[in-house]
């Protein structure tokens, strides 16, 4: 038996005998602990209170170990009200204009950062300046020139970059990842991976390329991006793309509204992969290995989440994702623990890179190769 094969049934093995636990070891990483009351908390504060923003907050109030003590935004009612709701004192709100002066407030630990994508570049880069840890949204810049940037200010400043992706904390799709990386699916050949939702207003920041830095790929094809890296469990080397659009009034230049791409990994395994702005209810994904396949419809909404493998339904129970989120980066940023898929800077700079390509090989009609090391 190969050493290869030999470590894999192993894993297998263990992973029958321990389930949660070797999710993690899988991973070669420590498995994150459930979060209690008696752990330190994650004193957070909210910038920008719109849409995400507020299911955030709403999120947070069921965690153990994350509170809200700060919010950012330029809107006073907003800050009065939110401040009422969520027992903010008014020392601990903030405008974009004054937010620097966060790093004097001893309350408040981390900023997460829930604003249109254009602005998360300056913002992070603010709040590492202020000493405060950064959660960021996705997608975490416009572009891997920006995310370098990025990280380079949170490493300077000795402060945790983080960014807000929810679906490495969900359990269905940690199952998924548990069972490739043991083994279950045999060696991966295929990942299809589908995000699209028809878009509505058209005056909305993420219609307008200068706010949004592009279209349906930056905000929720970075979920298939994304997706087929976790669930193939390599890096691509190569990316080829094709982009359609069929309303050119609605989707501007530099606003995309579908592109289809697809991502070559090192063991020869492929992803086809597809964003749109104009397709409803298209939230899939699928992946297939020489023994086995999981599938998973819807694979990154709110939840929530439905799927099956070979072996039968996934029938992790549903928490809500945020909550799942801020607690596990609880544990991140104030244990240090080390989540089974990463949600760090370096993490959210890969996808963008990818996402840099996926334009270039668009615009160009050629093959990109990529370097994500
Ligand atoms: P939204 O429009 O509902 O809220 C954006 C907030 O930013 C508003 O409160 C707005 O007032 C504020 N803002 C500050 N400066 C602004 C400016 N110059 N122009 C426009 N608005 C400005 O948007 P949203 O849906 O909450 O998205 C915010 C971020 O969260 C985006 O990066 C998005 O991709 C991300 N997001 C993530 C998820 C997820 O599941 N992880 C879901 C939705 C949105």
């Amino acid at each position: 038996m190969n050493s290869r094969r030999d470590f894999l049934q192993k894993l297998a093995a263990s992973a029958a005998a321990l389930p949660f636990l070797s999710a993690h070891h899988a991973f070669g990483n420590t498995e994150l602990p459930h979060a209690t009351a008696q752990d330190p908390t994650l004193r957070v504060a909210l910038m920008g209170l719109g849409g995400y923003a507020s299911r955030v907050a709403e999120a947070i109030q069921s965690c153990k170990r994350t509170k809200i003590t700060g919010l950012i935004s330029g809107t006073p009612a907003k800050l009065a009200d939110w401040g009422t709701r969520f027992g903010v004192p008014e020392t601990s709100r903030y405008n974009y204009e004054n937010f620097d002066r966060i790093k004097d407030n001893p309350n408040i630990d981390a900023v997460y950062v829930i604003t249109p994508n254009a602005l998360h570049h300056d913002q992070v880069i603010r709040v590492a300046k202020a000493g405060k840890h950064a959660i960021c949204e996705k997608p975490m810049a416009l572009n891997a020139i920006e995310g370098q940037e990025m990280v380079d200010a949170c490493t300077k400043a000795g402060v945790k970059l983080l960014v807000g992706y929810r679906m490495h904390f969900e359990p269905k799709t940690v199952e998924v990842v548990r069972m490739r990386a043991a083994g279950e699916f045999g060696a991966i050949k295929f990942f299809q991976g589908q995000c699209g939702f028809r878009i509505g207003d058209p005056t909305q920041w993420r219609l307008d390329k200068d706010l949004a830095g592009g279209g349906a790929l930056m905000d929720i094809g970075v979920y298939a991006i994304n997706g087929s890296r976790y669930m193939i469990g390599e890096e691509p080397v190569w990316v080829t793309a094709q982009e359609t659009k069929t309303d050119p009034v609605k989707f501007k230049e530099g606003v995309d509204e579908t592109i289809l791409f697809q991502l070559g990994f090192p063991s020869g395994a492929v992803a086809s992969c597809l964003s749109t702005y104009s397709m409803g209810y298209l939230d899939r994904f699928f992946l297939n290995g020489e023994k086995g396949f999981a599938e998973m419809q819807p694979s990154t909404g709110y939840g929530p989440i439905k799927g099956r493998t070979n072996k039968g339904e996934l029938t992790q129970p549903h928490v809500t994702h945020q909550t799942l989120q801020m607690d596990a980066m609880a544990g991140i940023i104030l244990d240090g623990n080390t989540p089974p898929v990463p949600v760090d800077g370096h993490e959210g700079l890969k996808d963008l890179k990818i996402i840099d390509a996926i334009y270039r090989a668009c615009a160009t009609g050629t093959k990109q190769e990529l370097n994500l090391s």
